[in-house]
């Protein structure tokens, strides 16, 4: 299992030194698996999984994957994120019996590095039972419209939805107040219906305003689409990378050591030095450079030059 320990491993691409296989004789070649969404995420996921996998996806209909947790929060989210993911793809497996399973989950907020731009981080996980392994993959994106706001009735929207690319880019709208039943409204893509659930959720909320939400789901979010799929064409490069010992699928980056030394100094910074890859069913490890080959940190990072 990789799980958790991966998730350190940041942003990275995985262009490996070790020879790709992309043959007929992957041994996931041909199979199926399944794709835990009620939003449409195959059309993100299904592309590369095909192309460089030869995977085909299915979809389980009638699960509810809602019932996780949702972006609007009539569901709170209980658990890590990789806990709720793990729990995604295990009910898309049960559900149609296949060995094999994926599922996504993102999570917004303001960019760890820029607070004043959002970001969406993506994570994708991969289930294979039949060998007992697990594999994470994660982006780090600010090409999002993630967005909210409060507003009264009388309030003007124009530059919050040019902002948020409405219509292509579907709006939420609840009382500011609370979540209300009945009262949140999903999926809205015309400006007046934006406008009449402000009006009726700002009329409910006990501050008399309505929060006016970018809806976030993969189908009503075509920005977020388009990061899912550019986070399984990594995960399907990944899997289709063969461990060089045991030949599992899934070798890749699993850890970073930081140290990067300075380039003012020569002291260790924490910027990232090496990167450790792995597999996740065997114990080989690999500790390499980092293959964007840097190999100075700018002095900036460093304690000693810039305190
Ligand atoms: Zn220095
Ligand atoms: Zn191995």
């Amino acid at each position: 299992m990789i799980g958790v320990k991966q998730l350190r491993s940041k942003n990275y691409d995985q262009k490996t030194t070790i020879k790709k296989q992309h043959t007929a004789t992957h041994p996931y070649s041909g199979r199926k698996a399944v794709l835990a969404t009620m939003h449409g995420k195959e059309l993100a996921i299904g592309p590369p999984f095909h192309k460089l996998l030869q995977v085909s996806i299915e979809i389980p209909e009638g699960i509810d994957t809602d019932r996780l947790g949702t972006f609007t929060g009539e569901i709170a989210r209980k658990g890590t994120p990789l806990e709720t993911l793990r729990k995604k793809v295990k009910i898309g497996m049960e559900h149609l019996g296949i060995p094999y399973g994926i599922a996504s989950e993102g999570s917004f907020g303001p960019y760890v590095y820029f607070p004043f731009i959002a970001q969406d981080h993506e994570i994708l996980l991969w289930i294979d039972d039949e060998r007992g392994i697990e594999v994470v993959e994660q982006k780090i994106s600010t090409d999002t419209n993630y967005n909210s706001k409060t507003v009264s009735k009388r309030n003007y929207l124009g530059y919050f939805l040019n902002k948020s690319f409405s219509p292509s880019h579907a709006l939420i709208v609840r009382p500011n107040s609370g979540f209300i039943p009945g009262l949140t409204f999903k999926g809205l893509k015309k400006v007046n219906e934006v406008k009449e659930a402000i009006k009726r959720c700002a009329a409910a909320s006990t501050d008399g305003l309505a929060l006016v939400q970018t809806d976030m789901r993969a189908h009503m979010n075509p920005t977020r689409m388009k990061v899912i799929g550019e986070l399984a064409e990594k995960m399907a490069h990944r899997l289709a990378t063969l461990c060089p010992n045991c030949s599992c699928p899934g070798w890749g980056i699993v850890d970073v050591v930081q140290g990067l030394p300075c380039g003012g100094c020569g002291l260790k910074t924490e910027q990232i030095a090496q990167e450790v890859y792995g597999c996740p069913s065997c114990d080989l490890r690999k500790t390499m450079p980092r293959q964007d080959g840097v190999t100075k940190s700018s002095p900036a990072y460093c304690h000693w030059c810039n305190p």
